[in-house]
């Protein structure tokens, strides 16, 4: 790397941050070491976005490495919800060595393998990925944890309701509709089939509670109860929790619906996000956002 001087360092951190773009809070060291580095490893690429995660690195969190290393120079990067075996042959087929999937690799939250090391299933997915020097990094409680939640900043401007979110709130303000409306909404914009609902499609809708995901039935009804929506629009829910409540309401007269847009589509913004933030801070490495869409079909 050449020496810079004092003066020809500044005029470079200013283009180098003029490129970056602007709003970004930037350690000059970074801005510096982001404009000469032309490789990555995986470990370079985690720390350098869990600098920008309030309170990171985190002592507990699910957002480690499923098979491969840190020390991995990166050739390229997929970004998706989950990690099929779909998107793992298209990562090869791009020469992506690093997938970086925002759900869980091996059908449970923590990954646990030690059930299933003879498992056809799962030996057919880690072997591929082993075959192919993969690495994967699970990223989820640190997109979730941005300054502002990077999912939900990336299914906002998939939903096309940029303009009716208010950084940090999980209330949204959208012009009035009706149910039917809503959900025609959501599925065209998201591009699923269909949808599960509780309600009356006739009900009004303006103000939307949105929480992609499953973040569980106590934290949906306990937002419920807070914020009083017209609709709560969320990923998914267990049958016996949230519609039950929502049932519930219906049934004495409170005006109340939910809409499950699927686990999948609700969060797939959030891969954008990721592969977009990707691009911003590593220019020279090629990103690709796949979405591996719902495993559930509609028949
Ligand atoms: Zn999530």
């Amino acid at each position: 790397m050449t020496k810079l001087t004092q003066t020809s360092r500044r005029d470079f951190l200013l283009k180098s941050s003029a490129l970056i773009g602007a709003g970004m809070i930037l350690d000059p060291m970074d801005a510096f070491s982001i404009g000469q580095k032309k490789s990555w490893t995986v470990g370079e690429i985690m720390d350098t976005f869990i600098s920008q995660v309030p309170n990171g690195p985190f002592a507990q969190t699910v957002d480690t490495i499923k098979i491969g290393s840190r020390e991995t120079v990166v050739s390229g990067v997929v970004t998706t919800m989950f990690t099929t075996m779909e998107i793992i042959r298209k990562a090869i087929d791009l020469k992506a060595n690093l997938i970086i999937p925002h759900e869980p690799t091996f059908f449970s939250g923590q990954d646990e393998t030690d059930y299933l090391q003879n498992d056809p299933v799962f030996r057919a997915k880690y072997d591929l990925m082993a075959k192919h020097n993969i690495t994967i990094w699970r990223n989820h409680d640190y997109v979730h944890r941005m300054q502002d939640d990077g999912v939900r900043v990336g299914v906002v401007g998939d939903l096309g309701w940029n303009d009716y979110y208010t950084p940090g709130s999980r209330i949204l303000m959208i012009p009035k509709t009706d149910l039917r409306g809503l959900i025609n909404h959501i599925k065209n914009k998201l591009q699923v089939p269909a949808m599960r609902y509780v309600g009356d499609l006739n009900q009004s809708c303006t103000k939307v509670l949105l929480l992609p995901g499953a973040v569980g039935g106590r934290l949906q009804i306990t937002q419920i109860m807070e914020h009083q929506p017209d609709v709560l629009v969320c990923g998914e829910s267990n049958e016996w929790e949230t519609p039950e409540y929502v049932r519930a309401a219906n049934e004495i007269g409170i005006k109340l619906s939910m809409v499950e847009i699927g686990h999948s589509a609700s969060e797939e913004g959030g891969s954008e996000f990721v592969k977009n933030w990707l691009n911003k801070h590593m220019p020279d490495l090629p990103v690709h956002h796949i979405p591996s869409g719902n495993s559930l079909q509609i028949f």
